[in-house]
């Protein structure tokens, strides 16, 4: 083997979602793996510095939590165990869309809700106990070390250098990796933004039985372009309610007392603020600002270093609305896994093959995302194909989902990223679509 093939060390930066799904994959390949980040990683599922999203909600989708349970075996199993809520989206979710609650029947997908630190303190726990696997906190990543077109290691912010034959960029959506590709010479990808101005404010509430009378959660979704403002109650671990408010284009829920309650209580379904307004709250709201959904096109590039990959929001943040990210960054280390399974050196080409298996995981929730914002004639940015005539569709398909259980199945099941979207454009659909919901839509 020669020194090209080397699979001793690989480095990591950044211990979110990603990172520990990337060190997950890379400890069964690499005699050692070194997972960097900045924060002091708490031994309790707090939210942290490093990651302020960590505050918010975090729904796992469906595709998610099978990419991560095929990481993880048992991973349900141990987040039911620490207090997360077992739930399937078809019964136990009041989901108030296009103008309507929609009705509730199985779908068969066994989901679960808690915080996002729970769900990273589970697997930052698994990782930790991979025996060639060494988590170091409180360490800054600043730049790469590399020469020709090959990366060789992590630079810290003190100068260390910790060598690595690969490294793995999961730093997020504030990722440094164009200034760190130039200084080694080498072109930063095509960078999409799309303006969405989304807001968020959150909440913790004291739960107590009875509180919500149908279902485990609540998600109430604008009609745009009138309405802009969203909202989500979820129960998570230690009964306790996470209440999540938001709107597009600077819609703002305000955080104090009245203002918040004010734009529950504005809400087009009444479920969240009548919680609210019975429930005790545990902290005050905290607010957090997405500007814009972001992607780096690295399978574009014409040039990439051997020895360096990007993995997560890294390469795209999507609109957290749609709660895509996580899913996108498990199954994303699935892929990682299988293109170094096919590769014996860390390449360039190597990293090209990775790039385009993660730019066809990203197609669709990018596409789903990116179009949906593009309802609002505020949105600005690149505008996918035929956005108008698919956005007309998906909420025509979405009128006759409320009252076709068997479009209502499909739709969800595309929307968890557990089907693919072609399912939705098949003759047969097209046809129930263009015929419409017809009379019987169900009422707030
Ligand atoms: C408000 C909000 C709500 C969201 N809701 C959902 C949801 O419902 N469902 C969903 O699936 N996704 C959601 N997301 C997206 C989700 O948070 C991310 O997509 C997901 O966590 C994957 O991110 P990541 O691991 O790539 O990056 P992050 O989670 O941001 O982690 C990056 C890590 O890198 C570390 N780091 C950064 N720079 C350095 C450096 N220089 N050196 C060392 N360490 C560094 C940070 O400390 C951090 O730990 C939401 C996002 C936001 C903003």
């Amino acid at each position: 083997m020669g020194m090209s093939s080397r699979r001793d060390v690989a480095v990591v930066v950044g211990a979110g979602i990603a990172g520990l799904s990337a060190s997950r994959v890379l400890a069964d390949r690499f005699t050692r793996v070194v997972l960097l980040d900045r924060d002091q990683l708490p031994d309790t599922a707090t939210p942290r510095r490093g990651a302020p999203q960590t505050n918010h909600a975090h729904v796992l989708l469906a595709a998610g939590q099978r990419a991560l349970e095929e990481l993880f075996p048992g991973l349900h199993d141990d987040l039911i165990g620490a207090g997360a809520v077992p739930f399937d989206p078809g019964t136990d979710l009041v989901f108030y869309r296009y103008g309507a609650v929609w009705p509730t029947d199985p779908i068969g997908l066994r989901l679960v809700s808690m915080t996002r630190p729970l769900l990273e303190l589970t697997l930052r726990r698994r990782v930790a106990a991979l025996p060639n696997v060494t988590i170091r906190d409180g360490v800054a990543v600043a730049g790469l070390a590399g020469q020709d077109r090959r990366v060789t290691g992590a630079v810290l912010d003190d100068g260390e250098v910790v060598p690595a034959d690969l490294v793995v960029d999961c730093s997020g959506r504030g990722s440094r990796s164009d200034r760190w590709l130039s200084t080694l010479g080498l072109p930063a990808p095509e960078f999409l933004e799309v303006k969405i101005g989304v807001r968020y404010a959150t909440r913790l509430y004291r739960r107590k039985p009875g509180e919500l009378t149908s279902g485990v959660g609540v998600f109430v979704l604008p009609t745009p372009p009138a309405e802009k403002r969203v909202g989500l109650i979820l129960p998570i671990e230690d009964d306790r309610w996470l209440v999540g408010l938001g709107g597009w284009h600077g819609d703002q829920a305000p955080t104090d007392d009245d203002g918040f309650l004010r734009h529950a209580r504005s809400l087009p379904h009444p479920a969240i603020g009548d919680v609210m307004a019975r429930a005790e709250p545990l902290t005050d709201a905290v607010a957090y600002q997405f500007p814009s959904s972001r992607r780096r096109r690295f399978e574009r590039l014409r040039e990439l270093p051997a020895g360096y990959v990007a993995a997560g929001d890294a390469i795209c943040s999507f609109n957290p609305v749609y709660g895509q990210g996580m899913t996108c960054a498990a199954m994303e280390a699935l892929a990682l896994g299988r293109t170094l399974d096919r590769h014996r050196d860390v390449s360039a080409e190597f990293a090209r093959e990775f790039y385009r298996a993660a730019a066809d995981l990203i197609a669709v929730p990018w596409r789903f995302a990116v179009g949906a914002d593009f309802a609002y004639p505020e949105t600005t940015g690149p505008r996918p194909s035929a956005v108008t005539l698919l956005n007309a569709y998906s909420r025509r398909l979405q009128l006759v989902a409320q009252v076709d259980p068997g479009v209502r199945r499909t739709f969800t099941q595309v929307q968890h990223l557990i089907t693919p979207p072609s399912v939705l454009f098949t003759p047969a659909m097209i046809a129930k679509v263009l015929r419409g919901p017809g009379r019987g839509r169900p009422g707030g």
